[in-house]
């Protein structure tokens, strides 16, 4: 669910009518068709989507996800929780999304290429104004944005590159940082506790699960149960992360026949009794069917849209507090605007660097959420999306839209 209603939010707030219709209502919808010929001379056309929610704070900022099943609904989805993301965080851009519909996994690299070429042709405008700036999301990685950037030759027109071609050092693993600051900030400044004292499983161990693991046990958490698609592995002494990296080294890879641990199910990973909860895989994981049997006390959200909407009401009656995902996976979008502010004044930025500037933006939301959460007696999901719904507004006063 991300983000609360706006319903919510007018119990503190004022919204006019039209604040709200600029809030709910995208800017722009292109739907296109990438059309292009396999290597075995086959015509293929597929479904695309970009989308810009509202972007009263710069141009519309987020990333191509390509995928059998993405459609159009869905892209003005993640749009929309991307405004609110950029919002939060204070990044000077709009919430943008593209879609790409074909099946990522199974297209071979010629035509990659060609989808990507294509891809660029029939929104060049877009890319080459500035106005939309694509990055890696499902489905697609620093290769398909090299594409990208070899199509337009302009650096700041997309980020997410791989780092000799003007990519950032640190961005491979800024989400799973800014993951594992929000909890180590949730850790010592609302359980009172330390990390090394609780016991904590993650969801997931692609890209942000991997990088949350690994800088959470660099801080002294015992990590005691983790998982992919395959199912997962429990130790209830921790695990060693960088043992799993060499073990695991790509996604494609299952962790889920590690040896010197107890096979479990993901069910049995989301369900157990634990201090934290973190699902870095993908959306809905927790929802109206295995709310009620949740047995931590907090869910970090790694994952994007991982708790749906009836499972957070249940959720909260239980008292298992949600830190949300529009706070702690910022950091990809963090790192992706610190590439694009490189890129547009040519310098470079160091790995360290860069985690320090994701902290401290981590940091100062946290407390911010933290404030409201207590002044108006909410939960972090709606203070977060209180504070970002009123920089929009401000914002939107300010250009004069309102
Ligand atoms: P990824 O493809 O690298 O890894 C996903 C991991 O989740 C894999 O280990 C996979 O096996 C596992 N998985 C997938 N479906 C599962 C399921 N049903 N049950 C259990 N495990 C499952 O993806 P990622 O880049 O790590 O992204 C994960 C989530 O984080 C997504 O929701 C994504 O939108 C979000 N996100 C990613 C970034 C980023 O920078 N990568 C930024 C913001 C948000």
């Amino acid at each position: 669910m991300a983000i609360v209603k706006l319903e919510k939010i007018k119990n503190f707030m004022d919204i006019s009518p039209a604040a709200e219709l600029l809030l709910e209502k995208n800017e722009k919808e292109i739907s296109f068709s990438v059309n292009f010929k396999t290597k075995d001379d086959e015509i293929v056309f597929c479904d695309a989507f970009v989308v810009y929610h509202n972007v009263v704070l710069g141009p519309a900022k987020g990333g191509i996800r390509m995928a059998e099943n993405v459609s159009l609904e869905e892209t003005k989805r993640l749009a929309k929780i991307m405004t609110y993301k950029n919002a939060l965080t204070e990044l000077p851009f709009g919430g943008g999304k593209s879609g790409i519909k074909i099946p990522s996994y199974k297209i071979d690299e010629f035509t990659r290429i060609s989808i990507f070429k294509e891809y660029v042709h029939m929104i060049r405008e877009e890319l080459v104004s500035g106005q939309y700036i694509p990055a890696p999301d499902l489905g697609t990685d620093p290769f398909d944005m090299a594409v990208i950037y070899g199509e337009l030759h302009k650096p700041e027109c997309v980020t997410g590159k791989p780092v000799k071609i003007g990519g950032l050092p640190g961005r491979l693993e800024a989400t799973g940082r800014s993951v594992a600051t929000s909890t180590k900030l949730y850790v010592e400044e609302i359980m009172k506790e330390k990390l090394s004292n609780l016991k904590i499983a993650i969801q997931g161990f692609g890209n942000v699960g991997r990088w949350t693991s690994y800088f959470l046990q660099k801080w002294g958490a015992k990590i005691v149960a983790i998982s992919d698609i395959y199912g997962g592995i429990y130790n209830e002494k921790g695990f060693d992360i960088e043992k799993l990296f060499e073990y695991a080294p790509t996604k494609n890879i299952t962790i889920s026949d590690y040896p010197d641990a107890e096979k479990i199910t993901n069910k049995d990973l989301l369900e157990m009794k634990l201090d934290i909860l973190i699902p870095c895989a993908t959306e809905s994981v927790i929802n109206e069917d295995n709310a009620k049997n949740i047995k931590c006390k907090v869910i970090i959200e790694g994952a994007n849209d991982p708790v749906t909407e009836e499972a957070d009401k249940i959720l909260e009656e239980n008292g298992v507090e949600v830190l949300p995902d529009f706070l702690c996976n910022s950091g990809g979008v963090i790192a992706s605007y610190i590439e694009w502010r490189n890129a547009k004044s040519g310098n470079q930025t160091e790995k360290e660097d860069v985690f320090n500037e994701i902290d401290k933006k981590i940091t100062k939301c946290f407390y911010k959420i933290r404030e409201i959460k207590e002044k108006f007696k909410i939960s972090y999901r709606e203070s977060a999306t209180y504070i970002a719904v009123k920089f929009l507004i401000e914002a939107m006063h300010e250009r004069r839209w309102l």
